[in-house]
């Protein structure tokens, strides 16, 4: 799967670390359907071994209760019994949907896990791509709301109102999973470490020629950069729309859907939003993606609780808008 953050630490990651004689390991595979890269810095490779084999068990967890393509997973159920029954899960599964609510609700739903019930009639996966009808989209947009959601905190339970309607938790789990994987890391004693699945990715600590450098992506440059960062401690996470997408007659249709159209979001690029956990800036890049531009950076500055946090948009002109605290060491301007 194309990568939305480049690390820009390619060249200096395989050295020597002079100074604590650590060396920099890494480990690419593959998990919940994108690429999961680790990047840790440790003295022993038996150290970076096993942190990446428990990371590995970790993700296969996740998986089995996150996934909505796995048969008998939590979400799965939940699916299956969506306008039948509500559906007993997890403590972990329960906070994140809970979270996912919590979220839609402060997007006013411009995230919303329920997208999921458009799944069928839209496909962007390479050789399956799929445009639906607008009889076929308006059929199933009336599934698409996250208020149809019903959760019962005392008993753990998640309901679906309406059968027919879906969950996915595409735009959330992924960076939860990448928090756990870190927590891993760090725990196997590992201080140094970037941990990366797919857009969303979190970085712990520095690299051996000081701070972690990030590349940030040109939406319509595979190979270019707008610009690094660098920064320690910090989660980031990228939605765009070059990501899984596929063109007709001119027009791009891509894989971040607006609940209220039952259509690709229209009017940005690429966001990529900087914040304490990877859950958190993962859900965010999303939502603010569908907000666009101008309501998605107000949205940013509104949640005054979440810290730090920062916003990179780029708009369907190619224009950068930053919030306050990033900054950007500029590689070359984005394309028009
Ligand atoms: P990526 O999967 O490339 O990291 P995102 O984090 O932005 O990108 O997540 C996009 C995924 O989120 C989609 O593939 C889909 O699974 C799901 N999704 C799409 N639209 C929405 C939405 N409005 N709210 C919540 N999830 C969404
Ligand atoms: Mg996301």
């Amino acid at each position: 799967m194309p990568l939305s953050i480049v690390l820009s630490v390619f060249l200096s990651a395989f050295i020597f670390a002079s100074s604590a004689r650590a060396e920099i390991f890494t480990k690419k595979t593959s998990i919940m359907g994108t690429d999961l890269e680790m990047t840790v810095s440790a003295s022993e490779a038996s150290t970076a071994e096993a942190a990446f084999s428990s990371v590995a068990e970790e993700m296969a967890r996740i998986e089995s209760l996150m996934s909505e393509w796995q048969e008998g997973t939590p979400v799965s159920e939940i699916n299956r019994n969506a306008g039948i029954k509500p559906v007993a899960v997890p403590d972990e599964v329960f906070k994140i949907i809970s979270d996912a609510v919590l979220i839609s609700e402060a997007s006013k739903g411009a995230f919303d896990i329920t997208w999921a019930s458009m799944r069928g009639i839209w496909s962007f996966a390479p050789g399956t791509e799929r445009l639906p009808s607008k009889e076929e989209v308006e059929g199933r947009l009336g599934l698409v709301n996250y208020l149809d959601i019903v959760l019962d905190r005392p008993k753990k339970t998640v309901y679906l109102k309406r059968k027919g309607m879906a969950i996915g938790l595409g735009a959330i789990a992924k960076g939860y999973a990448v928090d756990r994987a870190m927590k891993k890391i760090v725990r196997s004693g590992i201080k140094d470490a970037i941990v990366k699945a797919g857009g969303d990715m979190r970085v712990q600590g520095s690299g051996p020629d000081g701070p972690w450098k990030i590349g940030i992506q040109d939406p319509r440059d595979r190979e270019g950069l707008i610009g690094t960062l660098d920064l320690p401690n910090i989660s980031i996470s990228t939605s765009g729309d070059y990501e899984r997408f596929f063109i007709k007659d001119g027009v791009r249709y891509h894989h971040i859907m607006d609940p209220k159209t039952g259509y690709p979001a229209r009017g940005t690029r690429s966001v990529t939003i900087i914040g304490p956990d990877t859950e958190t800036t993962d859900a965010l890049s999303t939502a603010v993606f569908v907000m666009g531009p101008e309501k998605g950076m107000e949205f940013v500055k509104s949640l005054k609780n979440i810290e730090p946090l920062e916003a990179l948009i780029i708009d369907s002109e190619g224009r950068i808008h930053s919030s306050p605290g990033i900054s950007l060491t500029q590689t070359a301007p984005a394309r028009p």
